[in-house]
């Protein structure tokens, strides 16, 4: 035990670090574990204001809750009595009304001080954000590169992505034989993983940049899976093939099975990506692939849709049930949606009770085809609870960017507008009853003021 004076050394010595930090050029809250706010620097005061739905800062989690619903409890289940919960959390925030500004991305650390206190550290890292995601290619170039000479597979494909010859490399590792000539390389990826367009995307990045790289499972002839990294680079000598020849040599394949390096990566990949109670794709996840997509579509137009789900009087849920309960039954609904959509699709936990799914190439119909199916597959699932089996129901609200008639697409819109159409339909779903599904019209403004639903601050 420390003696009263040494004790009171150090509890001085701690403000005086606290009154040095508080000078700091980055956001500080001090508050309990549970939340609540004992000290908040002026950076955090404004970076955190706009996030709070009563305009008031007095939780840190509730204050958050809409952008990073899991911090309770990653902050609750924290085993240790001091130390890091977690380092550098990226929390995407919309881009608000200036379109032509970037979704504003916060950088979030939580340390625990001790058993009664926690301290996060809060920055704008908007800009850097943009650099490490150039990056984090490296990321895949690494595996690529660090891989033995005998696992890999070059295949030649043409312009239009079809496989044009075969070579012991391509039986080696995946195990089709020569019948794939002819066939567009996505037969070496699963069902759902890629589509037609997804397909010539590739090869178009791959014109621009000189190579376009992913990392993924991949499907050999037998239906197994694998790990793979995926190259594509332009053939340099292309043009003596002739240009006209669609069907002569184009770009290199480089199918690497980089299995024993997916652990390593995927763990990476998770920390940053998941939310940690669903294992969905979290908000930024969600915006990078929006981001993507979005960016595919301006070269290429071809419609994109969104579908937001929500969770139909949940705050009922928790009352009844218990919050634990409440939040196995969200853990089902990521379940239900993980299993509904496309692997290409992005399932996506925004916040609290709220998930999204970004459909590529994906009109109207089919979106609302996609949701109806989810709707109607909830409806008819329980989760167990201490208190009894719990029922529960979603409303959906889709929204489609369409490329229009002259190709041009929808006016030249962004994820917030895709964002806040789809928030729209949401509410006119909750309004007709919820447990239904509604679709975004042109009857419905851009700029009309349904009122504001809390979520999506920022
Ligand atoms: P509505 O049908 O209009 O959507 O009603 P609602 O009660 O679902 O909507 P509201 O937005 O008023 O309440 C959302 C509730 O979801 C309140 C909040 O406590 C709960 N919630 C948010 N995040 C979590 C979570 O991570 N776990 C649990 N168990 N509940 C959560
Ligand atoms: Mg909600
Ligand atoms: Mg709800």
């Amino acid at each position: 035990m420390l003696g009263d004076d040494s004790a009171e050394q150090l509890r001085a010595e701690h403000e005086a670090l606290i009154q040095f930090l508080y000078l700091a050029p980055v956001g500080l809250v001090q508050a309990s574990l549970d939340g609540e706010i004992a000290m908040i620097n002026p950076i955090s005061a404004q970076l955190l204001m706009p996030l709070s739905p009563d305009g008031c800062l007095t939780n840190l989690f509730a204050a958050l809750e809409g952008v990073a619903p899991d911090l309770r409890l990653q902050c609750a289940q924290y085993p240790r009595a001091q130390g890091m919960v977690f380092e550098g959390l990226h929390i995407h925030l919309r881009a608000g009304e200036h379109r032509e500004r970037a979704p504003q991305i916060l950088s979030l650390t939580l340390l625990k001080l001790d058993e009664a206190r926690i301290m996060a550290v809060i920055q704008d890292v908007t800009a850097e954000v943009r650099r490490e995601r150039q990056l984090r290619q490296s990321d895949a170039w690494l595996n690529a590169i660090l891989t033995r000479i005998s696992d890999y597979a070059l295949v030649s494909i043409d312009r239009l992505g079809r496989i044009v010859d075969w070579n012991d490399s391509i039986a080696r590792v995946t195990g089709f034989g020569e019948h794939v000539i002819g066939s567009p390389y996505s037969v070496f990826y699963p069902p759902g993983a890629m589509t037609p367009e997804h397909l010539l995307d590739r090869l178009r990045e791959a014109d621009r940049n000189g190579w376009s790289l992913d990392e993924g499972l991949r499907l050999r002839a037998d239906a197994s899976q694998f790990w793979a990294s995926a190259l594509i680079a332009p053939l340099p000598d292309r043009e003596a093939f002739g240009l006209d020849d669609p069907q002569a040599p184009a770009y290199a394949l480089i199918l690497r099975d980089i299995s024993d390096k997916r652990a390593a990566s995927e763990k990476r990949r998770q920390a940053a990506f998941c939310d940690h109670l669903t294992g969905l794709a979290n908000r930024r996840a969600f915006f990078e692939a929006a981001e993507l997509e979005l960016d595919r579509a301006a070269h290429t137009p071809r419609p994109l849709a969104l579908v937001l789900f929500d969770a139909d009087m949940f705050k009922n849920v928790n009352d009844r049930y218990g919050h634990p309960a409440g939040d196995r039954v969200l853990v089902d609904l990521a379940d239900a949606l993980r299993d509904s959509f496309r692997i290409v699709d992005t399932v996506a936990r925004l916040g609290g009770e709220e998930f999204a799914v970004l459909l590529p190439s994906t009109g109207e119909e089919e979106a609302l085809a996609g949701a109806e199916r989810l709707r109607a597959l909830v409806a008819t699932r329980l989760v167990a609870s201490d208190a009894g089996e719990i029922a529960y129901t979603v409303s959906a609200g889709v929204a489609v960017l369409a490329p229009s008639a002259e190709g041009e697409r929808d006016a030249d819109r962004g994820i917030d507008d895709l964002i806040k159409r789809a928030d729209q339909a949401l509410y006119l779903a909750k309004g007709r009853g919820r447990n239904c599904v509604a679709s975004w019209s042109s009857g419905l403004s851009d700029n009309e003021d349904i009122p504001k639903r809390s979520r999506n601050a920022g």
